[in-house]
């Protein structure tokens, strides 16, 4: 399996030389928190899929609404004309899931790259419907991670993902993230840096004139770059300057909605209400590509009362509103409420907190531990903690290995091993978790 997947897969986010060398675990089984390799070896997964699997490996709930769907009604598209009732029963009931953050209306994609896709296009239309044709640009955090598109990958943070592709969308500008261990104003801080980006943001604005700039899009808690959870005031300080500036505020919850931050979405915990919310991964716990932008009524008025004719949407995907996605987010939805998922993923994210701080103890590779809201933790390593000289590729790549080989599976992303569990998994599978680490620690 090994050879033939060198020659015949290339893998996202690798290179492509290196299947031969490094070669992949060939996952073949899942159950609960659970995966299984083609050797037989079967550890708790520290990554729940990619952010994604919340509510475990085997939903029975899930399996039995896609079951039924695909029995009724496998697929129907949603374009002008037609409408599924699978798709209009789970907008009612994002509808009520999102009425406390004023989002009412759902527009439907296959995953969250599309997602932040919609996002930005109808935050442009937004504007030109209301005569400010000139607001086209996009801000973003230098940290951020907003997917694969032109548009997503135009608005990332990380440079790593934009260069192969460039040139992206014009307009688009990154200011520096709240990230405590390394930013350009050597602030530790937490309160006092969220003020010092929010100042950089206020100062791009400015230079870039505000009327020149359609949204901002922030994730909540940045995960791919490497989960930083922002001071408490800095979203609602986002919040501010957006309105204050016409500029439309996007919050890109592909990873934080649905109870992975232990709040049922990262604007609720941090009592924000954005204009558009991205939402995907979780929504179906993995079972099915899709998605869903959430849309605030001050957005739903402008397109839906519009005169000018020009807010008839011009995009849409063969699988927006897909039925079996959508019997499969119902379940899911339902599912994660009967369960209080956020709950245990705020108790059991304090544990896995608490234990790597622990472990940040024991060993000086430990530069900086992340958490603290929920089951997203990072943990950045070092060669010299003095000097935060990055761990190499070779080193970090062996605790991962050693704790596989000792029961858990985690993510390497430059730098940080991040961990982000199914949010259903107990105290006793964090403590796996933390031993596999504390092994690869020890072998360094
Ligand atoms: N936005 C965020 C915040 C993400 O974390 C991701 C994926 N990790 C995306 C967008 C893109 O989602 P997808 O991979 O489903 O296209």
């Amino acid at each position: 399996l090994k050879e033939m997947n060198a020659r015949s897969v290339w893998h996202p986010m690798a290179h492509p030389a290196d299947s031969l060398a490094n070669p992949p675990t060939i996952v073949t089984g899942a159950q609960g928190v659970r995966i299984t390799d083609v050797d037989g070896h079967e550890v708790v997964d520290g990554v729940g899929g990619l952010w994604n699997v919340n509510l475990g490996f085997s939903c029975q709930p899930i399996k039995d609404a896609i079951a039924a769907q695909l029995d009724r009604l496998p697929y129907y598209s949603i374009f002008r004309g037609t409408s599924n009732d699978a798709v209009i029963e789970l907008s009612e009931e994002l509808r009520d899931f999102f009425a406390p953050d004023g989002l009412t209306r759902a527009f439907y994609t296959s995953g969250g790259s599309d997602s932040v896709e919609t996002a930005l296009r109808l935050a442009r239309q937004y504007h030109k419907i209301r005569g400010e044709a000139g607001r086209t640009k996009f801000l973003s955090l230098k940290k951020g991670y907003h997917g694969t598109h032109f548009g997503g990958a135009s608005v990332n943070g990380n440079a790593n993902f934009r260069t192969a592709y460039e040139p992206l969308l014009a307009g688009c500008h990154h200011i520096p993230a709240p990230y405590t261990y390394r930013n350009p104003f050597n602030e530790t801080d937490p309160a006092k840096l969220a003020q010092l980006c929010l100042s950089a943001l206020e100062d791009e604005i400015a230079f870039q004139g505000a009327n020149t700039i359609a949204a901002f899009i922030m994730e909540p808690i940045l995960g791919a770059g490497g989960v930083i959870p922002p001071h408490e005031s800095f979203m609602p300080g986002v919040r501010e300057i957006c309105s204050k500036n016409g500029i439309l505020l996007i919050a890109d919850e592909v990873i934080t909605a649905f109870g992975r931050t232990g709040s049922w979405t990262g604007s609720r915990h941090w009592g924000v209400q954005p204009d558009l919310m991205c939402t995907a991964k979780a929504i179906t716990n993995g079972y099915f590509p899709f998605g869903a932008v959430m849309i605030a009524d001050k957005v739903v008025e402008v397109f839906e009362k519009d005169e000018t004719g020009k807010a008839a949407i011009g995009h849409g995907y063969t699988y927006s509103g897909h039925p079996v996605g959508a019997a499969a987010a119902l379940a899911c939805l339902a599912e994660t409420k009967r369960l209080n998922v956020p709950e245990n993923a705020a108790a059991r994210g304090a544990e896995l907190h608490a234990g790597l701080l622990a472990l940040q103890e024991q060993f000086d590779v430990i530069g900086d531990v992340r958490g603290g809201h929920g089951l997203m933790c990072a943990v950045e390593l070092v060669s010299d903690r003095t000097t935060k000289a990055p761990i190499d590729k070779k080193s970090i790549g062996q605790v991962q290995e050693v704790a596989y080989q000792s029961g858990a599976m985690v993510r390497v992303s430059g730098p940080n091993i991040i961990l982000s569990p199914p949010l259903v998994l107990t105290s006793d599978d964090v403590q796996v978790i933390l031993s596999a680490l504390k092994a690869g620690f020890a072998s360094l």
